[in-house]
């Protein structure tokens, strides 16, 4: 249970306070409390718990109180895993895996990655800007306070900066904390193929030193498939992205086993995203080395996969299991991370309180977060309320909006 820590917590004004609230994922055992009460000072959680547990005395003196009348409240949520900067879209595509092409067959024409690599060059800054600022204000509206963006699909030092940028500047212009990932390493493009090495050497050795140094990374990504990259080129950017002291992560066993996860697990990377076909074999790493597994229901459903990720066993080692949007415009055009935990649910037999954790407790240790995911002091003060009835609801639905208010670093909004 969440406690006031020191009494100068609430000597620091304007304490804010709802109360007569059912609160979600409390304290570090993401308990739930039928008859509680929340506090904060400005940006930082001060009280969560049993409201027979806070101090009468300070009710009164507070700045401000809100009468949540029984509603829920959970932490804001958090999609660790989107590309969400991109222009163009592939709905040419989708219409083609309609006429039975895989994806594989895809990128063997031309489409794939490169389609948007090509559209996304082609852009400016500020076209990327407001095509990127009207898909996060979906997930905005649903009750998103963090959300990661990946670059990727610049594959130049220049697009890609310029896609890091964009995630910078989404993060001052919208209410929303954006986590910002270089993935130099999504696919080698199409007027290098032929100078495969030096297109390696320039991603790890040249590209990722500099945008790090001009402050545009927060995490460093990479796409380890067969049709992308190899278990051993993945690493040596991960060896180069610990040198300057960044978390890594990975897209891993998406389409098939290349050791990915094994390899991520050996640099005690943040995350494996995908994982359908992650060995069971491989989760004991996973778990020794705290990394965890992104479930990504929406890609699985787009590409017809049918090997499902293997969730008992992550269950049963207690793998911390996420789940994110992977918003892109070829493999999952989704612009809602309700519809994935929706997905989580019924595609992959998540319970609704698993689903809960995977968009916020665990997707935010999936970023390296521990300032949030919880309802707990000290947490930063990112929650909303719900109107909905019972929890559940939040799997439950498809669409619809069940937010009934949004409070960003204290502020509501
Ligand atoms: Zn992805």
């Amino acid at each position: 249970m969440s406690q006031i820590r020191s009494r100068s917590d609430l000597c620091m004004a304007p304490l804010k306070i709802l109360k007569n609230v059912r609160l979600a994922c409390v304290g570090e055992r993401a308990e739930t409390v039928d008859h509680g009460l929340l506090a904060w000072n400005g940006e930082t959680i001060v009280f969560a718990g049993a409201a027979e547990d806070f101090p009468a005395v300070e009710v009164g003196r507070a700045h401000e109180v809100i009468d949540a009348k029984g509603a829920w409240l959970t932490p804001g949520l958090i999609d660790c895993h989107t590309h969400a900067v991109f222009a163009g879209n592939r709905a040419e595509e989708f219409v083609l895996r309609q006429q039975g092409l895989s994806y594989a067959e895809l990128a063997a024409r031309g489409g794939g990655i490169m389609s948007t690599v090509n559209h996304t060059r082609a852009a400016s800054e500020d076209e990327l800007l407001e095509s990127a600022s009207r898909r996060l204000q979906c997930f905005i509206d649903e009750g998103v306070t963090t959300i990661e963006i990946k670059s990727g699909y610049g594959l130049t030092l220049e697009s890609e900066r310029t896609m890091l940028t964009v995630a910078a500047k989404l993060r001052q212009r919208l209410p929303i904390d954006v986590k910002r990932t270089y993935l130099g390493l999504h696919s080698v493009p199409a007027e290098r193929k032929s100078e495969r090495a030096g297109f390696l050497d320039e991603a790890i050795d040249l590209w990722l030193p500099r945008l790090h140094s001009e402050g545009l990374i927060d995490a460093v990504d990479a796409y380890c498939e067969h049709l992308a990259f190899s278990a051993d080129e993945c690493a040596r950017l991960f060896q180069r992205a610990q040198q300057l002291g960044l978390p890594v992560k990975l897209h891993a066993e998406q389409l098939s086993d290349v050791g990915g996860s094994r390899m991520a697990a050996a640099h005690r990377a943040l995350s494996v995203d995908h994982v359908e076909y992650l060995s069971a074999t491989d989760i004991p790493a996973l778990r020794a080395a705290g990394t965890v597994a992104v479930l990504i229901p929406a890609a699985f459903v787009v590409l017809k996969e049918t090997q499902k990720p293997p969730i008992a066993e992550l269950r049963a080692q207690q793998v911390p299991m996420a789940i994110a949007s992977d918003l892109n415009p070829g493999t999952s055009p989704v612009q809602s991370l309700r519809l994935a935990m929706n997905l989580a649910s019924t595609v992959f037999e998540l319970s609704y309180a698993e689903a809960l954790a995977g968009v916020t407790v665990h997707a935010a240790r999936a970023l390296g977060l521990h300032d949030r995911g919880l309802l707990a002091a000290g947490k930063r003060a990112d929650f909303c309320l719900w109107k909905i009835d019972a929890l559940s609801e939040l799997a439950y639905w498809w669409g619809g909006n069940l937010l009934e208010r949004r409070f960003f670093g204290g502020s509501s909004g």
